[in-house]
């Protein structure tokens, strides 16, 4: 009988045993048992019934630049989205499939003059993460723009079409981690490029001035609990600069974890239980993370 290490062989881009560190932008993770790289909705539902007919666990990953991948791994299948990468324009709409970089929707909205997502400029993920944690700033997300997203249930292999409002969106979340999200239609303006440019231009100012951009990190650690920021209660629990393993609280945004170069998933992992210890015991605040985690974190 066929295994599940010749099925997923036949697929194109799969692999077995790989390091997960080149995947994650905190650079760290073991290895995935198996990864596919699916280019078709086809090939997707093929590894969803791989997965379900030799019951293996599956990990979705975008541009791992959101995610914390245990240094044991992932003991599945590590389902890679970047060959969806398709983006239309329809008049005012663009047609995105999931592994598309956020950084090729923002190409595509500048050079068709539609305005309304330059607020994402800088976030480094693909469009599927980004509307699985609702990404934006404080007070923008893309949750504004997306008018449906076409997602597939793993279980049962249906494809549905859920309309932007029925997404149960939330402050970094939203009701669409049961799903794999294969694309969306988001909804944008007619806008001047020139002006577009600059907005985007002022928000990656912003950013350079305020987060450790270059280093290895995983963006905001934390949720900004109600009324506070995560990073002003950490620097204020005298936390910021501080260092586990080859983990750092950046000196320059306290809600950023840096990998200074040998961090291993389990330094960062620590660096976070021990922020999150001292914010209950300073302040009783419990810390939720923005960032997921994936794989064993035990002992
Ligand atoms: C320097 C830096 C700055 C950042 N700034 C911001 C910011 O300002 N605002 C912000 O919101 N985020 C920010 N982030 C975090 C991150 O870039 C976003 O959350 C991004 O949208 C994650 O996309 P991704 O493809 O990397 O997701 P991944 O890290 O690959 O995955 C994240 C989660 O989404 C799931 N997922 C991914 N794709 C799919 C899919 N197609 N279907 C179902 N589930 C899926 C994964 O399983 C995982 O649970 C920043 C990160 C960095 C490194």
């Amino acid at each position: 009988m066929e295994g599940m290490g010749d099925l997923l062989r036949r697929m194109p881009g799969s692999r077995e045993n790989v390091p997960l560190s080149g995947y994650t932008s905190f650079g760290t993770g073991g290895p995935a048992r198996y990864m596919a790289a699916p280019g078709s909705l086809q090939e997707v539902k093929e590894v969803f019934l791989a997965c379900r007919q030799y019951g293996q666990p599956y990990l979705i990953l975008g541009r791992g630049t959101n995610l914390l991948v245990s240094d044991r791994g992932f003991q599945g299948v590590v389902i890679l989205t970047c060959r969806l990468n398709s983006v239309f324009v329809r008049e005012n709409r663009i047609l995105c499939e999931c592994g598309s970089p956020i950084t090729s929707l923002m190409k595509t909205a500048v050079s068709h003059c539609l305005g309304g997502i330059e607020f994402l400029a800088g976030i480094p993920g693909s469009a599927g993460g980004a509307l699985v944690s609702n990404a934006g700033l404080k007070d923008h997300w893309i949750s504004r723009a997306v008018r449906e997203i076409y997602v597939l249930y793993p279980e049962s292999l249906e494809v549905k079409n859920i309309k932007g409002d029925e997404a149960a969106f939330g402050y970094r979340k939203s009701g669409l981690a049961d799903y794999f999200v294969y694309r969306t239609v988001l909804n944008l303006s007619p806008a001047d490029p020139g002006e577009m440019r600059r907005k985007m231009r002022d928000n990656m100012r912003r950013r350079i001035s305020s987060q450790p951009i270059g280093s290895m990190s995983a963006g905001s650690v934390f949720k900004n609990p109600p009324g506070a920021f995560a990073g002003q209660l950490i620097e204020k629990a005298g936390l910021k600069g501080y260092s586990l393993g080859g983990a750092r609280v950046s000196p320059k945004h306290a809600n950023f974890i840096v990998n200074t170069g040998g961090a291993t998933s389990r330094d960062i992992y620590l660096l976070m239980s021990k922020i999150r210890e001292k914010i209950r015991k300073d302040y009783n605040i419990t810390l939720e993370p923005e960032i997921k985690l994936a794989g064993d974190f035990g002992e």
